[in-house]
């Protein structure tokens, strides 16, 4: 990466002259959309002929990327805080940015999001929006909504990705000289009927995030996996009425059972035949053998997997659970691709930390491309 690429010296006049057509505009994928910067700086012609002509956007692979390909500096994938902050702060550094979301956050199921300095108790939805918002100040954006990278992989110049959903009808395929990977987490719920009813409502997973609403109330936390006695201690910081339910799984051991129950914490290993509540609040957990527990609301430990298939090509390292490696300023175990937000090791974190991790990532990524080191 040169100067240039960052829009300090030719490529970024030639971007001025004529290659964003709007600020931070949201919506299909051309040529003319895609500030033009890098190798593919000032190209004309239809960029996606080549590609489209390929056939899917899934299709479309290293081999469909050509002179015409649209180019970016840094192509995010995913537009959640994480993926948004990153490109906030890279648009600031005078980086062309192309954020590919399929509008699927982790937490789509909440009503209201906690813990966000100045933003505590804002609905998810508005947040994007204020986010994206911001985002219109600044040429060299463009958010592509309802549309997937499906692929990845390295190519001379950096990376070429496959698109697929409405940015793929414009142009399938698309060139990076980076990739910040900030695609969040997918979730599976305890095996209890009815439980999404009540998730993000009245049931949660992240006690930091909304421990406060329910403190001092009578809870359930349901899980499944052996770290549950943990998530119940944590738990104790906001009450004292807690009723661990293993839903008959055998993750508690005797000895951290006896320590729960000292402390005043029920074990409950009946299996969960459903929930009772009404209109997403939960009023008891009822069990297998009619009995039921009456409770103000619960927590649950999900697990979590991280779907990123799309880098297979590229082979990134993952932990044990498919989170990408990172170091601390998010660079990945492949140069030029990074990760930020809920997607990097250890996981599952909140909203505030995966902005934070974007802006860092930012920064970073804006120095490695320089050849820079630097800590501020
Ligand atoms: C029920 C619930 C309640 C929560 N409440 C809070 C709270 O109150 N406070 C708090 O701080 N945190 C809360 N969280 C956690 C918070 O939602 C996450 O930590 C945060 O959303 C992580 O941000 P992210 O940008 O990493 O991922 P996400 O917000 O999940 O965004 C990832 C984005 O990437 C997109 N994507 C995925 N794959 C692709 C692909 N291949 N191509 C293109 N786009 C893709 C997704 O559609 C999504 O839009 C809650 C989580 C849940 C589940």
């Amino acid at each position: 990466m040169t100067e240039a690429a960052f829009g300090h010296g030719p490529a970024g006049e030639e971007r001025a002259a004529g290659g964003a057509t709007g600020p931070a505009a949201s919506g299909d994928l051309g040529p003319a959309d895609v500030p033009a910067t890098g190798p593919t700086a000032g190209a004309s012609g239809d960029a996606g002929s080549s590609a489209r002509s390929a056939g899917t956007a899934a299709e479309a692979s290293a081999s469909a990327a050509s002179a015409e390909t649209p180019s970016t500096d840094v192509l995010i994938v995913g537009g959640g805080p994480a993926g948004l902050s990153a490109a906030l702060n890279l648009a600031r550094a005078r980086a062309s940015v192309v954020v590919v979301d399929t509008g699927r956050p982790r937490n789509a199921a909440t009503l209201r999001s906690h813990g966000f300095l100045t933003r505590d108790g804002i609905s998810p939805i508005e947040l994007r929006k204020l986010a994206r918002e911001e985002l219109r100040a600044y040429d060299g954006v463009r958010v592509l909504d309802r549309s997937a990278v499906a692929r990845i992989d390295a190519d001379a110049d950096g990376f070429v990705a496959a698109l697929t959903g409405r940015a793929a009808t414009a142009s399938p395929v698309l060139t990076a000289r980076t990739v910040v990977v900030a695609t969040g987490l997918g979730e599976t719920l305890p095996d209890v009927p009815n439980l999404r009813a009540f998730y993000g409502m009245s049931i949660f997973s992240c006690a930091a995030c909304d421990g406060w609403e329910l403190q001092d109330e009578p809870v359930a936390l349901i899980g499944e996996t052996s770290d549950l006695a943990d998530r119940a201690r944590l738990l104790t910081r906001w009450t004292s009425h807690l009723t661990v339910c293993t839903n008959g799984a055998d993750v508690i051991d005797p000895v951290d059972e006896a320590e729960l129950v000292a402390s005043g914490i029920v074990v409950e290993r009946r299996v969960i035949a459903d929930l009772a509540g009404e209109r997403g609040q939960v009023a008891a957990v009822r069990f297998a053998d009619g009995s039921s527990l009456a409770v103000a609301g619960g927590f649950v430990r999900p697990t979590w997997h991280a779907a990123h298939d799309f880098l297979d090509p590229l082979g990134p390292e993952t932990d044990a659970e498919g989170h990408l490696i990172t170091d601390r300023s998010g660079r990945t175990s492949v140069p030029g691709l990074y990760a930020a937000g809920d997607a990097a090791a250890p996981g599952p974190q909140q909203l505030i930390v995966a902005a934070g991790q974007g802006a860092r990532v930012a920064a970073v990524l804006v120095q490695d491309l320089l050849g820079v080191r630097t800590a501020h």
